[in-house]
């Protein structure tokens, strides 16, 4: 996990500028804090592209073909139409994406583009190949441009456009974005269940622009991802700046969906599984990695920062006032309460319920300095370990007198304190249900 924050940290340095120093200061999770304006993200990716469905996916006509089949499908006919959609959006073959230039690029975009393929190289087996002039090889080469309007792709190899316009797409989010479309994938928020996460708000939506929302059936392999760099943002095809087009029914996951600036822990992991990255792994070890631990390619479990070992299953509270709960109830005080906490202070909690149980935690009290929370801090997690990348952030009275529920039978707290101004903390009571 920590080695995911690095490279979150060597992605975003390739938008540099100002706000550079704002994201060291904040140890790589200000990169949600830098796209603070989900608008920057929805004038990126929402210019659409003409002759492009849902924004930015380029299709042939026979693929145009399937991909409404994929809408229209039903309990009959799912297989057949599934079946089509394995031939009609193909993997790479030898899990090698080919591409080549087309003159028509900046320099600036080629390195970009170069960047994002890197992290897929890393964190994925995916071999990606450029072909250089008097490339002989098998496999017809994409063709990464910059003429085109907008930044889309096609979807699925061999062969096809891959276009970003070098005014327009000069981020890593969007080449990591379009890259997912040419290795195969569509969008997260299409998805057949993301009824049971978000919402589509159709009055929000510009006109002519609804058909772009419709739910398109697929094989799904991995669970529903909020935080995929294949989700879109709140205000995606919105009819103006202020109006959310997708809202999640977590609204705390609202600041996260389609805002990140890498892979997701669940991307990885999807890319992996589509191309057969798992294929020299114990065919288990998806099951064995507890916590939120998911397989990486070279076969280890990739954990949660709250968690090490082997399988995820060691509690990875290093400091004195870091503590494991496993007992059905308890209480957990800031380090002295209720006199004030300590300067300097990082403890980690991690309540573990038997499994099928949730915990309810019982703010009784809590006072921790505020100013935007940027000094002291308290983060919670406690939805899905699996997906939950970012915490949620909280400080001053925020949490005094609140109760909250976990999703899973594990919760995750995180307070850090400054080197200045220390406050009376927390006092927290909880219950496993
Ligand atoms: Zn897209």
């Amino acid at each position: 996990m920590k080695v995911f924050m690095i490279l979150l940290l060597l992605v975003g340095s390739a938008l540099a500028g100002t706000d550079q120093g704002v994201r060291d200061e904040f140890n790589g999770e200000a990169v949600d804090f830098f796209m603070g304006n989900d608008k920057i993200a929805a004038k990126l990716e929402m210019t659409p592209s003409p002759n492009c469905l849902e924004g930015d996916m380029e299709m042939s006509e026979d693929q145009k073909k399937v991909y409404n089949m994929m809408q229209e499908v039903t309990s009959k006919d799912r297989a057949e139409v599934l079946q089509l959609a394995s031939t009609a959006f193909r993997l790479w073959p030898d899990k090698t994406l080919v591409y080549q230039f087309d003159s028509s690029l900046s320099n600036e975009m080629k390195a970009m583009f170069e960047e994002a393929v890197d992290l897929y190289r890393e964190m994925t087996c995916i071999n990606f190949v450029e072909a250089k002039d008097g490339y002989t090889g098998d496999i017809p080469p994409l063709t990464v441009k910059g003429s085109g309007k907008g930044c889309y792709s096609s979807v699925g190899g061999p062969g096809g456009h891959l276009n970003l316009q070098n005014d327009l797409c000069d981020h890593v989010r969007v080449c990591l974005h379009e890259i997912g479309h040419a290795l195969g994938v569509m969008h997260e928020q299409t998805r057949p269940d993301r009824g049971d996460h978000v919402r589509i708000i159709e009055d929000n939506i510009m006109p002519g622009y609804a058909h772009n929302f419709r739910m398109v059936d697929r094989e799904l392999i991995a669970p529903y991802d909020l935080q995929s760099v294949m989700h879109y943002h709140s205000y995606a095809f919105s009819r103006n700046d202020f109006m959310e087009t997708i809202i999640p029914h977590d609204i705390s996951e609202g600041e996260k969906m389609g805002r990140q600036w890498s892979l997701s822990r669940l991307d990885i992991y999807k890319f992996n599984l589509m191309y057969d990255c798992y294929d020299g792994c114990p065919e288990d070890l998806k099951d064995k990695c507890q916590h939120g631990g998911l397989p990486s390619k070279q076969c280890t479990c990739v954990c949660p920062e709250e968690y090490k070992g082997a399988y995820c299953e060691i509690f990875n509270g290093e400091t004195a006032c870091s503590a494991e709960f496993k007992a059905t109830s308890g209480v957990i005080q800031s380090p002295g309460y209720p006199e004030r906490y300590p300067s300097n202070t990082e403890c980690v909690y991690a309540i573990e319920c038997p499994v099928g149980m949730t915990v309810h935690l019982d703010f009784k009290d809590f006072d921790i300095e505020g100013f935007g929370c940027f000094y002291d801090i308290f983060e919670t997690k406690t939805g899905d370990i699996i997906d939950e990348i970012y915490p949620d952030k909280y400080c001053d009275y925020e949490l005094k007198g609140v109760t909250k529920d976990s999703k899973t039978n594990v919760a995750l707290m995180t307070f850090k304190s400054d080197s200045l101004y220390n406050y009376k903390g927390f006092d927290i009571e909880y219950r496993c249900e």
